[in-house]
């Protein structure tokens, strides 16, 4: 069952990219394993998957050392600050970076590690009370900054866009992060590679492709039902 629907979502991000005249080499399939057993994701690992999201650490830690060590592991939940250490090494990139305290914590752990963190600052495009992240007028000094952390290094931005019953309600969204990857990529902040925009859920990834998504994060697709 995961294969034949991790198929038909590869299917229908080929066919978003093709619309939109892009290569669907430019963007990363995640898929979200939170809440679903080890078993599922090797299901999905012999089907070529090999970006999994996790929006818990201690999912991270529990799946990766029973699972192949060549499965890149994202953080794509809210991380609190006393986990950080524990996700630093293991995920490959952090997607949800929503506060400067964060990017701190994020930099003192992996000055002791001696790594560089990959991560991603979350916007709250939609200003959803719900929900964490930057708004929108407060990214670009937020980015820079975090761009000061030599341990730290921006790769781009992510956004969780609203539960909408038509996904076209969410294509202005797309559009308006997109729009701001362009513009802060013009102003060539050092440390700083927007080469990453993670938008796009089982709900909405298609229109997120059409606007600009490099990664996307598909779960419910793909698993089935949490
Ligand atoms: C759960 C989750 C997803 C996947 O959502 P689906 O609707 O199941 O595809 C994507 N991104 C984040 C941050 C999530 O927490």
């Amino acid at each position: 069952m995961v294969q034949e629907q991790l198929r038909e979502v590869r299917e229908r991000i080929a066919a978003a990219c093709r619309r939109a005249g892009r290569d669907p080499k430019d963007v990363t399939l995640i898929a979200v394993s939170k809440t679903k057993p080890a078993q599922m994701v090797q299901e999905a690992y012999e089907a070529g998957a090999r970006d999994f999201g996790e929006n818990k650490v201690q999912e991270i830690l529990e799946k990766k050392p029973v699972l192949p060590q060549d499965i890149r592991w994202h953080m794509i939940g809210h991380l609190q600050r006393n986990k950080v250490h524990q996700v630093l090494g293991q995920a490959v990139l952090i997607h949800s970076v929503d506060s400067l305290r964060l990017a701190q914590q994020i930099e003192t752990e992996a000055e002791k590690k001696g790594i560089e963190a990959e991560i991603l600052l979350e916007v709250n495009v939609a200003r959803e009370e719900s929900k964490f992240g930057f708004f929108l007028e407060e990214t670009e000094e937020a980015i820079r900054q975090i761009a000061k952390l030599p341990h730290v290094h921006i790769r781009g931005l992510m956004t969780i866009a609203p539960f909408v019953e038509n996904p076209e309600e969410n294509r202005g969204i797309f559009q308006k992060l997109y729009q701001f990857s362009v513009d802060i990529a013009a102003k060539n902040i050092d440390n700083v590679t927007m080469d990453v925009l993670s938008m796009g859920m089982s709900n909405d990834f298609e229109v997120a492709i059409e606007e600009g998504a490099t990664m996307v994060r598909v779960g419910t697709s793909i698993f089935g039902a949490r």
